[in-house]
């Protein structure tokens, strides 16, 4: 039987969750832990929509939650530079940011992560730079170490054999609500009613959860600020278009700022070789995507986001993008799929035109369909400005059988105020990861859960 009473307690069993538990439990702290993680452990997380069937709306929903969060079916690219993946230098610093990356890395590879890193040759992106510079783009170099979606498997079990008898793990059991008195924490109350108290509770529930942590920080009376929305669409072609940059830097960080609006644009989560996939948000389905380590495909695929921070009155990033995912969810039952040529002809795609087409979809889920009755205009504009200069720099980019999967939100919104160690507003609450805005990708999440455990070690007496 559980106990009740813990040093710490963790919501949150992705990425910045585990790293936490592994920091806290590292020198045999002796100090009590409990995950709380909604989802399901790691064996029984199956999707029926990779054993060939359809999304039936699992909740939560396998792919983003259980043991190892949406890390465990990510694409796993690791971005080893501290320019991507989140604000987190802001609380941190950059140099300590650097040290944490590099500590993290090394559990990483601890676990199996394999050991070539793409892009980090000095000067060897130096041409492609030039020619993105000559296309109107801005190419931003970064260093990745891939652990594809097979590693990313390998490296959540490995974690939880590492975990497994120095914390208490609880999946299938969601927190509720994070209870406190006279301005610091005292533990947590879970759906079924069930109290845990604790010293320190560490929030990190992931995008998944990041309504929630927002909801229970405005219960709690912090400041929590709504920051920008990133939608836009998968695009996938054939692998060969992309080739001459993923095979050299694996994933190309470029941005594009718009003509018509100066909007901001940026590809994200290059899959070489990969498969599209779905995400399923609380019953609301969007597009992602992810690659093996060995992967084979024909097909590349990788998003292009538009970012959009609203200003007053309006502060509502999530419901806004939320709003826009549910048109394509109204249209075509869940994504929707439309070839170039038939978005800039005015056409929907239908699956006749698929056929027909020169890139085969790797998401048999999608609908064809015409994202023209779902994007804003400013953000299909954008979009179409940004492959038209992507053209440039790999021909064949925007070709009219390349396809566009909608709707693609990133929900980075609700900030939650915290000071340096990621503490909030109430005492002995911390946060760590993406729920609370602070990080968007692996890295800089499990840092941010290491840097969270030191803190409370500190302040325990058996810090650094
Ligand atoms: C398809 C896909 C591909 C991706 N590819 C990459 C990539 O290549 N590189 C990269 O850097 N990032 C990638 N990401 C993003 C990366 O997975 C996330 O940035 C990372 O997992 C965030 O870690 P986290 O611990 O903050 O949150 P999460 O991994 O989301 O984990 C949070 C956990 O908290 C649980 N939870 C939520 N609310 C509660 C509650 N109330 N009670 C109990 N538990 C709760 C959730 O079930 C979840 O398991 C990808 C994401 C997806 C979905």
């Amino acid at each position: 039987m559980k106990r009740t009473d813990y040093d710490v307690i963790i919501i949150g069993a992705g990425p910045a969750g585990i790293f936490c538990a592994l920091e806290l439990t590292r020198r045999d702290s002796d100090l009590n832990v409990l995950i709380l993680e909604r989802g399901v452990p790691l064996e029984n997380r199956i999707c029926p929509v990779d054993q060939g069937g359809s999304c039936v709306n699992c909740n939560p929903c396998r792919n983003i939650t259980g043991w190892g969060g949406a890390g465990a079916f990510s694409d796993g690219k690791l971005t080893l530079t501290t320019e991507f993946g989140g604000a987190l230098a802001d609380y941190t610093g950059r140099k300590e940011l650097e040290s944490l990356i590099e500590y993290c890395d090394q559990w990483y590879l601890h676990f199996g992560a394999p050991r070539k890193v793409y892009g980090a040759e000095p000067g060897m992106d130096r041409d492609l730079r030039r020619r993105a510079a000559a296309a109107d783009l801005i190419f931003v170099p970064a260093g990745i170490r891939h652990l594809g979606t097979d590693g990313c498997l390998e490296i959540c079990r490995a974690a939880y054999d590492e975990l497994a008898g120095r914390v208490e793990i609880a999946t299938g059991t969601t927190v509720q609500q994070i209870c406190t008195a006279a301005g610091e924490v005292t533990g947590v109350r879970t759906a079924e009613g069930e109290e845990f108290s604790a010293r320190y509770v560490v929030a990190a529930p992931g995008r998944s959860g990041s309504e929630w942590l927002a909801g229970e920080a405005g219960r709690m009376g912090m400041d929590v600020s709504s920051g920008s929305v990133d939608i836009g669409v998968r695009i996938e072609l054939p692998a060969l278009v992309m080739e001459e940059i993923t095979e050299a830097v694996y994933e190309s960080k470029l941005l594009y700022y718009s003509k018509s609006f100066d909007d901001r644009i940026r590809t994200f989560c290059m899959c070489p070789h990969g498969e599209v996939s779905l995400e399923n948000f609380d019953g609301l389905v969007t597009v992602n995507g992810h690659s093996y380590q060995e992967a084979t495909g024909e097909n590349t695929n990788f998003a292009l986001l538009v970012s959009k921070t609203f200003t007053r009155p309006f502060n509502e990033p999530i419901r806004y993008g939320r709003n826009i995912a549910s048109l394509a969810n109204m249209l075509g039952g869940g994504v929707l799929v439309q070839r170039l040529g038939d978005l800039t002809a005015g056409r929907r795609s239908t699956p006749g035109r698929l056929q027909r087409g020169v890139v085969k979809p790797t998401l048999s889920e999608a609908t064809p369909g015409d994202l023209s009755l779902v994007l804003p205009y400013r953000h299909l504009l954008g979009i179409l400005e940004m492959l038209e200069a992507m053209d440039t720099l790999c021909p064949g980019v925007n070709s009219r059988h390349t396809l566009l999967y909608g709707v693609e939100v990133k929900f980075y919104s609700s900030v939650i105020d915290v000071d340096h160690s990621l503490q909030t507003q109430v005492e002995n609450l911390h946060v760590a990861g993406d729920g609370a805005g602070i990080t968007h990708g692996l890295m800089q999440s499990s840092a941010s859960g290491v840097h969270v455990a030191r803190v409370i070690l500190h302040r325990e007496g058996r810090g650094r």
